[in-house]
């Protein structure tokens, strides 16, 4: 079969498509962040290119859509760099077969055939797919349509099993359905904001800056935030609660007490409209004030300005997300939530609900088209055989899936043990995201059959692949997503496609085809897709499911490229202006239309050890995006932090011998990290918090999913990503260095290196390195990392104190620095990076370079704070000796802290840090 690549449609200069504001030279096209799942509205103005040529990132311009509810025009350091990772460095541009360069015809035929021989000589569940909430869900719905329909098996599961499933399986043992119930306009009208295992400032940073904002117009507006860590959600909060790890049940079932003794439940509302209530006050029936304060870890007079606040405020929003989620109990932390907001019935009305936040883009979107393996299309139930009928009949579908699949962690597992012989990854990296990723890896390697499609050519899952495929990126595909207030927006293409890289929808309906479906995978782009999920969606429903997107079945095409963000469901009769809340009249999707409470018991996590003393979480930081595919492409988002590290408390420092800028060796059962210590009284003592981004392409060893073990949540098979015990050591380097190069560096050609981080810089790349044995010939080394070109070189060698630096020069441009030493390297990394490829004559001082900071008559900016505006902590820092002390104040002075205010939080630290 001849594959006919499609083009996605590209709106030409001057041009005004529906979606985008036509004009000049530019194009306007209106789209959405690829992000996070606050969703937001992203204008992107492209610049004109030759003819037939792709415009270059420097013509692209991001701005925050105005008109989009979610974010109003605001866009925060991820979003407005979006331009910087436009680029083709790092593209899969071609497919491969077994290493090699192949057509798309080779490459489709090869994993059809794959599939066939797999499904024919073991059986339908010998095959899986592994989804991403970055799929858009058109893409989602024929990977879900083909395994489940057509294949006659359900194992298709999602990286957005590791983001919300716990949310899921919360939500529908309470409300019967898996339903958001709020806005969020709600966290804006609320009188007191709860935000329980999410640092919204880094993770969610547009959400974030409207509730600031909200604080602002209404001072009396309270802000509690529940987390172990002290975060930059947490400094900007009235009411700090630094939890126990895993004490989030204990912690509202402890509410759930207080409510009932202080005569705060709602008794009509518990009454008409739920049921399970005299279980779950009998479970929370010893939760008093003592016992919760000792199972939380926090003092009593604080849980009480909690408890008293919540039963106090009828407008109460909780906000939570993957410190909840990410457990072994995180479904019943979650109802743990949901109980508290029944028993008062703060739910579906203005300014008051549980409120869950999704992490990735279109983890909303995967979960509306059954992207989750216990689960089919449209919310349907995968084990309910009406479902199944329904679903079957809808797609002509001649081998319906009768029972759950394999769920992420347990379909990796089931590879490793042999049962998996043919498995296709889409968008994700599972290497490197998934805990105990060397299981993983080593799962894949063994694997008979390994389909990857992707963006990025090389990851440490795409090294396993068997075939590669070339997805089209953010920018070049057209689709929806869905937010995390259900809101459905379009992903407008305004690239066209490079090299032979094409949508995620085309690539799944030409193997469909290939596999003998053709007719059910006939459609001819993602607007025929949607329509036909909006068609199931309203299929023989009647208000049946909360699920409904009827009214957009019969879309044109036209319609479809103009569609406006909107909130759902939209059923055929409700005229399509979307529902901004659910559960308003106490009616929910049980079957007798009551909310359900559960009766719940904290658990008995992993303790920590006296061999392992110290206990693991992991998280996001401000400016990374998961394993870094793409955010590191951006210099100016890689300056925030520019390698691995571990958070830990001065005290749990200094009991394991760790100093500032140390290396430290973290160990578990499953594996062993090498990260720089960041020595902070954020962290409580006795944890430690390293981020989840780094991979084997950007450090030596800073992969953390190495250390988690596989254990999941039984209930919605989540994996517990936030609570390992491990061991710390210090790591004895004889030699630490610091280098920046235009040229990539390779690190890999010093053998068995055991730390280096490599990360971009404005004009190339900065790289930290440390070793454990003596490094030997200095000059050497350089060569190695740094290559030898250039014309001209500076050196200072101090072969006793084992200390060397070395500035290397094309005519008067700065090519390369290293500085090698016994101990951390203390240069001024933001100046050198910033030199890099400055032009320098030898009439300068060059010996600045050598010292690794310039000289008095010189600002030296220090560590980036501000991505938006590349302001350095010494500048902010310096402002506030002129008198700028406040944060505003810094952003009318300097920029910082005005564009997407992510950084807010750390200008007052350093505020409040200068004014000490
Ligand atoms: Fe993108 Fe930032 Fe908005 Fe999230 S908050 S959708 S990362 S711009």
């Amino acid at each position: 079969m001849n594959a006919l690549p499609p083009r996605a449609r590209v709106a030409a200069a001057g041009e005004t498509p529906t979606g985008s504001d036509g004009g000049g030279d530019a194009r306007r096209v209106r789209t959405t962040c690829p992000y996070c799942g606050v969703g937001c509205g992203v204008v992107a103005s492209v610049g004109a290119a030759a003819s037939g040529e792709r415009p270059v990132p420097e013509t692209i311009a991001i701005a925050g859509d105005p008109q989009h509810p979610a974010n109003l025009g605001r866009l925060c350091s991820k979003g407005s760099a979006l331009a910087d990772v436009l680029g083709q460095e790092g593209r899969l541009l071609h497919p491969q077969v077994d290493g090699r360069r192949t057509d798309w015809d080779g490459a489709l035929d090869r994993v059809a055939s794959g599939f066939r021989e797999a499904i024919a000589a073991h059986g339908p569940d010998s095959v899986a797919f592994y989804l991403s909430g970055q799929l858009l869900t058109e893409d989602y719905y024929l990977a879900n349509k083909l395994m489940k329909g057509f294949i006659g098996s359900a194992n298709v599961d999602t990286n957005s099993r590791l983001c919300m499933a716990s949310t899921v399986a919360g939500q529908k043992r309470a409300f019967g359905s898996d339903t958001v119930p709020g806005s969020y306009e709600d966290l804006e009208l609320a009188d007191l904001v709860v935000v329980t295992g999410a640092n919204l400032a880094w993770c969610h940073p547009v959400l974030f800056q409207r509730i600031q904002a909200a604080r602002r117009r209404r001072p009396g507006m309270r802000l509690v935030v529940i987390d172990p860590r002290r975060t930059a959600t947490a400094d900007e909060a009235d009411l700090h609660l630094a939890i126990a790890s895993d004490g989030d049940t204990a912690l509202f079932n402890g509410l759930l007490h207080h409510l009932i003794a202080t005569g705060a439940v709602d008794r009509t509302y518990v009454e008409r409209h739920t049921t399970g209530f005299a279980d779950a006050e009998a479970a929370v029936a010893g939760a008093d004030l003592a016992a919760t304060a000792a199972a939380t870890g926090l003092a009593s007079a604080r849980l009480q300005d909690f408890f008293r606040a919540f039963a106090g405020t009828e407008r109460v929003v909780t906000l939570f997300s993957q410190g909840v989620n990410q457990s072994e109990a995180g479904t019943d932390k979650v109802n743990a939530i949901l109980n508290a907001h029944l028993a008062t019935g703060r739910i579906g009305r203005p300014g008051m609900g549980p409120f869950s936040l999704t992490g990735q883009p279109n983890a909303m979107g995967g979960r509306e088209v059954g992207g989750l393996a216990n689960q089919l299309a449209a919310h349907m139930e995968i084990e309910d055989p009406r479902h199944r009928a329904l679903v079957g009949q809808f797609w002509d579908a001649p081998a319906m899936a009768r029972k759950p699949g394999l769920r992420a962690v347990e379909l990796f597992q089931a590879v490793a043990a042999g049962r998996i012989k043919a498995l296709w990854i889409m968008a994700t990296n599972p290497v490197a995201s998934l805990p105990d990723n060397a299981a993983v890896e080593a799962a894949l390697a063994a694997c008979p059959f390994v389909v990857v499609s992707d963006v990025t050519a090389a990851t440490d899952t795409a090294r396993h692949a068997d075939v590669l495929l070339p997805a089209a990126a953010w920018g070049e595909k057209d689709g929806t997503v869905t937010n995390s207030e259900r809101r459905i927006s379009r992903q407008r293409a305004f690239l066209p496609l490079p090299g032979e890289a094409r949508p995620d929808w085309w690539i799944i309906a030409q193997v469909a085809r290939r596999m003998g479906w053709a007719r059910a995978f006939d459609h001819d782009g993602p607007a025929a897709i949607y329509r036909e999920h909006a068609a199931l969606s309203a299929w023989r429903n009647g208000g049946s499911r909360d699920f409904d997107i009827g009214v957009h079945a019969g879309l044109s095409d036209a319609a479809y490229d103009g569609l406006q963000p909107v909130q759902w469901p939209l059923p055929a009769e409700g005229g399509g202006g979307g529902t901004g809340r659910l559960f308003g009249n106490g009616a929910f999707h049980t079957p007798d239309g009551r909310a359900r409470f559960l009766a719940l018991a904290p658990p008995d996590p992993a303790p920590a050890t006296p061999a392992r003393p110290v206990l693991l979480n992991t998280g996001r930081i401000r400016d990374q995006w998961h394993t870094m595919t793409r955010t590191a492409l951006s210099a100016r988002l890689s300056a925030h932090y520019a390698e691995p590290f571990a958070e830990l408390h001065p005290e749990t420092a200094r009991q394991h011998g760790i100093g500032p800028a140390d290396l430290v060796a973290i160990e578990s059962a499953h594996g062993r990290i090498l990260v720089r210590a960041l020595v902070t009284a954020r962290q409580q003592p006795g944890m430690a918090f390293v981020p989840m981004h780094w991979n084997d392409q950007t450090s030596a060893a800073g992969r953390v999913g190495r250390l988690l073990a596989p254990r999941i949540d039984p209930v919605s098979g989540q994996p517990a990503l936030k609570r390992m015990p491990v061991a710390l050591h210090r790591f004895p380097a004889a030699w630490y260095a610091f280098a920046v190069s235009v040229d990539r560096p390779d690190p890999g050609g010093l053998p068995d290196l055991p730390y280096w981080a490599l990360a971009r810089c404005r004009r190339g790349w900065r790289l930290e390195l440390a070793g454990d044995r003596p490094a030997g010939d200095p000059a050497s080394v350089a060569a190695t990392l740094l290559g030898t070109a250039g014309d001209g070189e500076q050196v200072y060698a101090d072969a006793a104190g084992g200390s060397f630096r070395l500035a290397r020069f094309a005519g008067d441009r700065l090519v390369a620095s290293l500085h090698l030493a016994r101990r951390p390297v203390a240069v001024s990394r933001a100046w050198l990076a910033g030199m890099l490829d400055r032009e320098m004559p030898a009439s300068q001082d060059r010996m600045a370079l050598l010292a690794g900071r310039p000289g008095s008559d010189r600002p030296d900016p220090g560590a980036t704070v501000c991505a938006c505006f590349d302001v350095g902590a010494n500048t902010i820092l310096q402002a506030v000796g002129r008198g700028c002390t406040t944060v505003d104040a810094i952003g009318a002075s300097l920029g910082a802290g005005s564009n997407c205010g992510s950084c807010r939080a750390e200008i007052g630290e350093l505020i409040r840090h200068a004014g000490s």
